[in-house]
């Protein structure tokens, strides 16, 4: 029993979501030069130099001798007599991530957001707003995944009014008022999730979401010491190890795999997850637009399938002449398979897609 690449475009079957989480890494994966103008993203351990506020830190007297941003922030986030110099070093954060340009040719996350449907999630921890820009130019031509911002996103704003999100700047399709910009959340240990009305509810979807997850990916997410709050949500939100038998989970990620394992173990089924070192290699990339049916083709019906990887080289319009076909099958099949265990979500509040009617108006 073997499925061929062609009977795999041709099928639709799986409504339940695919679930990808991205970290830091998934950008720095993305964007190894930075963006469009060669700026580059900070990792933690360079992010004063890479920021250029050598200054504002050195004029501070902090205690701790570490260059990682994340112990710097700490530090002045817990001394309300630096309170002044926190909310500097936030704006010259944000606007530095706010600045940032994807480059012209086709990217990781392009290739990321044109392989999930649209009854799929990415949920991003990343600020940066090449994931949004990414989806902002193949959103013209496409139905892409659904996003949350777990830890806000320069790009994003949203209606006071819950009405929608869409680009920072923009104004609310419902109630014509300027959305808010969302805040973003600094690398501190105890991160009050709920205190923030845009980030809490993005939590709470999440946590609903991953009830009906059939396969969940996580992309260069370390989880770092400083978001202990943030596995812990997901593992709450996961449920046991013993009550998973059929939902997959995939790591793509650069480190060891040991390393992975043992940080990821508490959502790791016996048997059922993989560890991959490159976007490139993933369930995704090789099953653009059908990762649902490949993963019951393999996984469910024990049938041998052929890999449909996605053409990594091709430009833009070579791209979307590949994805055309598979999004061609999606749309005359859309009316028969709408609502086969489509995740719609029970905050009334929740409008995650408005971001792509925004971007794409
Ligand atoms: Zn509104």
């Amino acid at each position: 029993m073997e499925v061929s690449i062609e009977q795999e475009i041709n099928q639709i079957e799986v409504g339940k979501p695919h679930l990808v989480i991205l970290g830091a890494g998934a950008s720095y994966a993305a964007f190894p030069n930075g963006d469009k103008n060669g700026k580059i993203l900070p990792l933690m351990n360079n992010f004063v130099e890479t920021l250029g506020i050598e200054k504002l830190i050195e004029g501070a007297k902090i205690k701790t001798t570490s260059n990682n941003f994340e112990d710097i922030y700490s530090e002045i986030h817990k001394n309300p007599e630096l309170e002044s110099l926190r909310k500097e070093l936030e704006n010259e954060v944000y606007n530095y991530f706010q600045n940032m340009e994807i480059p012209d040719e086709p990217t990781i996350y392009d290739h990321l957001v044109l392989s999930l449907r649209n009854k799929d999630f990415i949920a991003t921890f990343n600020w940066d707003p090449f994931l949004v820009q990414a989806i902002q130019r193949n959103g013209k031509r496409f139905k892409l995944p659904r996003v949350l911002f777990l830890h806000g996103n320069v790009e994003v704003g949203y209606c006071e009014n819950g009405h929608m999100m869409g680009n920072n700047g923009g104004f609310c399709h419902e109630c014509d008022q300027p959305l808010t910009p969302t805040n973003i959340l600094y690398p501190v240990s105890e991160k009050n999730y709920h205190l923030d009305e845009f980030i809490s509810r993005q939590w709470a979807t999440l946590e609903d979401l991953l009830k009906h997850v059939f396969m969940v990916t996580v992309f260069g997410y370390g989880a770092p010491v400083s978001d202990t709050r943030a596995v812990e949500l997901l593992k709450k939100a996961w449920g046991s190890t013993d009550s998973r038998n059929l939902e997959e989970f995939e790591i793509i990620d650069v480190r060891d795999e040991d390393d992975l394992t043992s940080t990821w173990s508490p959502f790791i089924h016996s048997h059922h997850y993989r560890v991959e070192n490159s976007f490139y290699n993933s369930w995704i990339a090789n099953h653009p637009r059908r990762s649902g049916e490949a993963y019951l083709n393999q996984f469910m019906n024990a049938m041998f399938i052929d890999n449909n990887p996605l053409p990594k080289d091709a430009d833009f319009q070579q791209l979307w002449e590949w994805y055309d076909k598979l999004q061609a099958v999606e749309d005359e099949k859309n009316i028969t398979n709408s609502s086969s265990g489509q995740f719609k979500g029970t905050h009334p509040i929740l409008m995650v897609n408005s971001i792509l009617k925004t971007l794409n108006h």
